[in-house]
Formats: structure tokens, sequence, C-alpha cells
């Protein structure tokens, strides 16, 4: 850094560097030994421009403990940024970690940041096998077998009377809504946020039994079997 030369005419007390001055902070805190205070980068765009630097004056202990720091709350708050990033510098542990929380939100292919083609094509993947998978399991699994019928069954609810009766597009509709919306924010945690969740979980509530009274869908059921069909493991 010291050595990196000088326009003419300046001082010898004065170093024009690229870097802002929390980046060069923290990295000349780190090469002394003082506490670098890594709590104040608090975006990963901040924790990038660390790294850069930490990799142009070839400081790899520094880069060690950013990326520690990567493996702190801040990756949770922005995925996205930590994959590209973490893949960048070859951390398959933190991005992989970062990949799980990236593919369950939505995605706007038109605002991805820069990334190599593999690493975008392992975010893709690994998402459409989430939608593929759910799609399947919600169609053919046997949790919703007396549902994808031509008749809903009276069997969800405890001590129900087991009789069919025809009201099976009301869960048709609640599948079709549920399959575009998984489409969009692979999760049923994302599912169950949805701004249109409500009056679909309603439809759902409103139907009983004619002949026991029960209900046909008690959406605790509902969701405890949506969870199973979402079980999956990332490619
Ligand atoms: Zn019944």
């Amino acid at each position: 850094m010291f050595e990196l030369p000088q326009p003419p005419g300046e001082g010898a007390a004065c170093l024009n560097l690229d870097e802002d001055a929390l980046t060069l902070e923290i990295l000349l805190k780190l090469a002394i030994g003082l506490p670098p205070g890594l709590a104040r980068l608090q975006s990963i765009d901040e924790v990038a421009r660390a790294l850069a630097a930490a990799e142009k004056y070839g400081m790899k202990g520094a880069e060690e403990i950013l990326s520690f720091h990567l493996r702190g709350p801040l990756s949770q708050a922005d995925p996205l940024h930590t994959y590209v990033l973490t893949c960048r510098h070859g951390w398959d542990d933190v991005a992989t970690s970062a990949l799980e929380k990236v593919v369950r939100g939505p995605l706007e292919l038109t605002q991805l940041p820069p990334m190599e083609t593999a690493h975008l094509v392992r975010v893709l993947v690994a998402r459409q096998h989430r939608i593929d998978h759910f799609s399947m399991a919600l169609n053919t699994s046997t949790v919703f077998a007396d549902d994808n019928g031509s008749s809903a069954y009276c069997r969800r609810y405890p001590g129900a009377c087991g009789r069919g009766i025809p009201v099976a597009a009301t869960w048709r509709e609640f599948k079709i809504f549920a399959l575009a919306a998984y489409a969009k924010a692979p999760s049923v945690d994302g599912l169950l946020s949805h701004p249109e969740l409500a009056v679909q979980k309603g439809n759902l509530e409103g139907i009983f039994c004619r002949n026991c009274t029960k209900p046909i869908w008690p959406w605790q059921s509902v969701v405890d079997d949506l969870r199973r069909c979402e079980a999956v493991t990332l490619p």
C-alpha cells in the first residue's frame, strides 16, 4: 500500500488511495492486530469493497476474517449478493447456505447482480427443482389424494364421517393459486405470506360436511400437508 506510486508534488505523509476510509481503517486495524469493528460493515457491498481491497494488497488473513463476517446475520439479510460474493471467492459453505435462502424467495431476473453463468445456472436449476417437486407432490402425494379427485372427502377433521361431497372445485382453485404463488416464491412460508392467501384460506374454511358438519379443509391440516409436499433436498 505504502509503495504505490503517488502523483508528483504530494507530501510524503499523504497517500492517494482508491479505497474509502472505513475499508482502509478496518484493513489497517486487522494488519496491526487491533479490533477492526467489522460490525460497521452493514451491507454486502461494504464487505465486498473490503474484500477487494484485501485481495489487492495481498492480505490473506483479512480475507479469511471477512469470510467469517459473511457467516453472520448479514448473509441472511442479503442472501443473493452473499451468494454471488462467496461463489466468487470459492467459499462454498456460505454460498450454499445463501443459495438455500435465495431459491425460496422471489427472483427478479432483470435485476440480478453480475455473476458467472455457472453460479446463475445453479440458482435457476435449484429453484426450478423446488417448483417442479412441489407441483408434482401437490398433484400426486397421498396426503392430498382425497382432495384431488372429482369429489372432496370429509376425512381431515378428527372424527370426520368420511363421506364425499361435490365441492372439489374449491380445492382446485386453491391449488391453482398455490402453484402460481409457489412459482414466484418457492416456499410454503412465502405462500403463507402471500397477500391473496386470506381469501383462498377463507374459501377452504367455508366448506363444511353436509352430513356431520365438520370442516372439510381444517387449515392447519392443509398447511401441515403443504409442508410435507415441500420436503426437498437441494441439488
Ligand atoms: Zn362429514
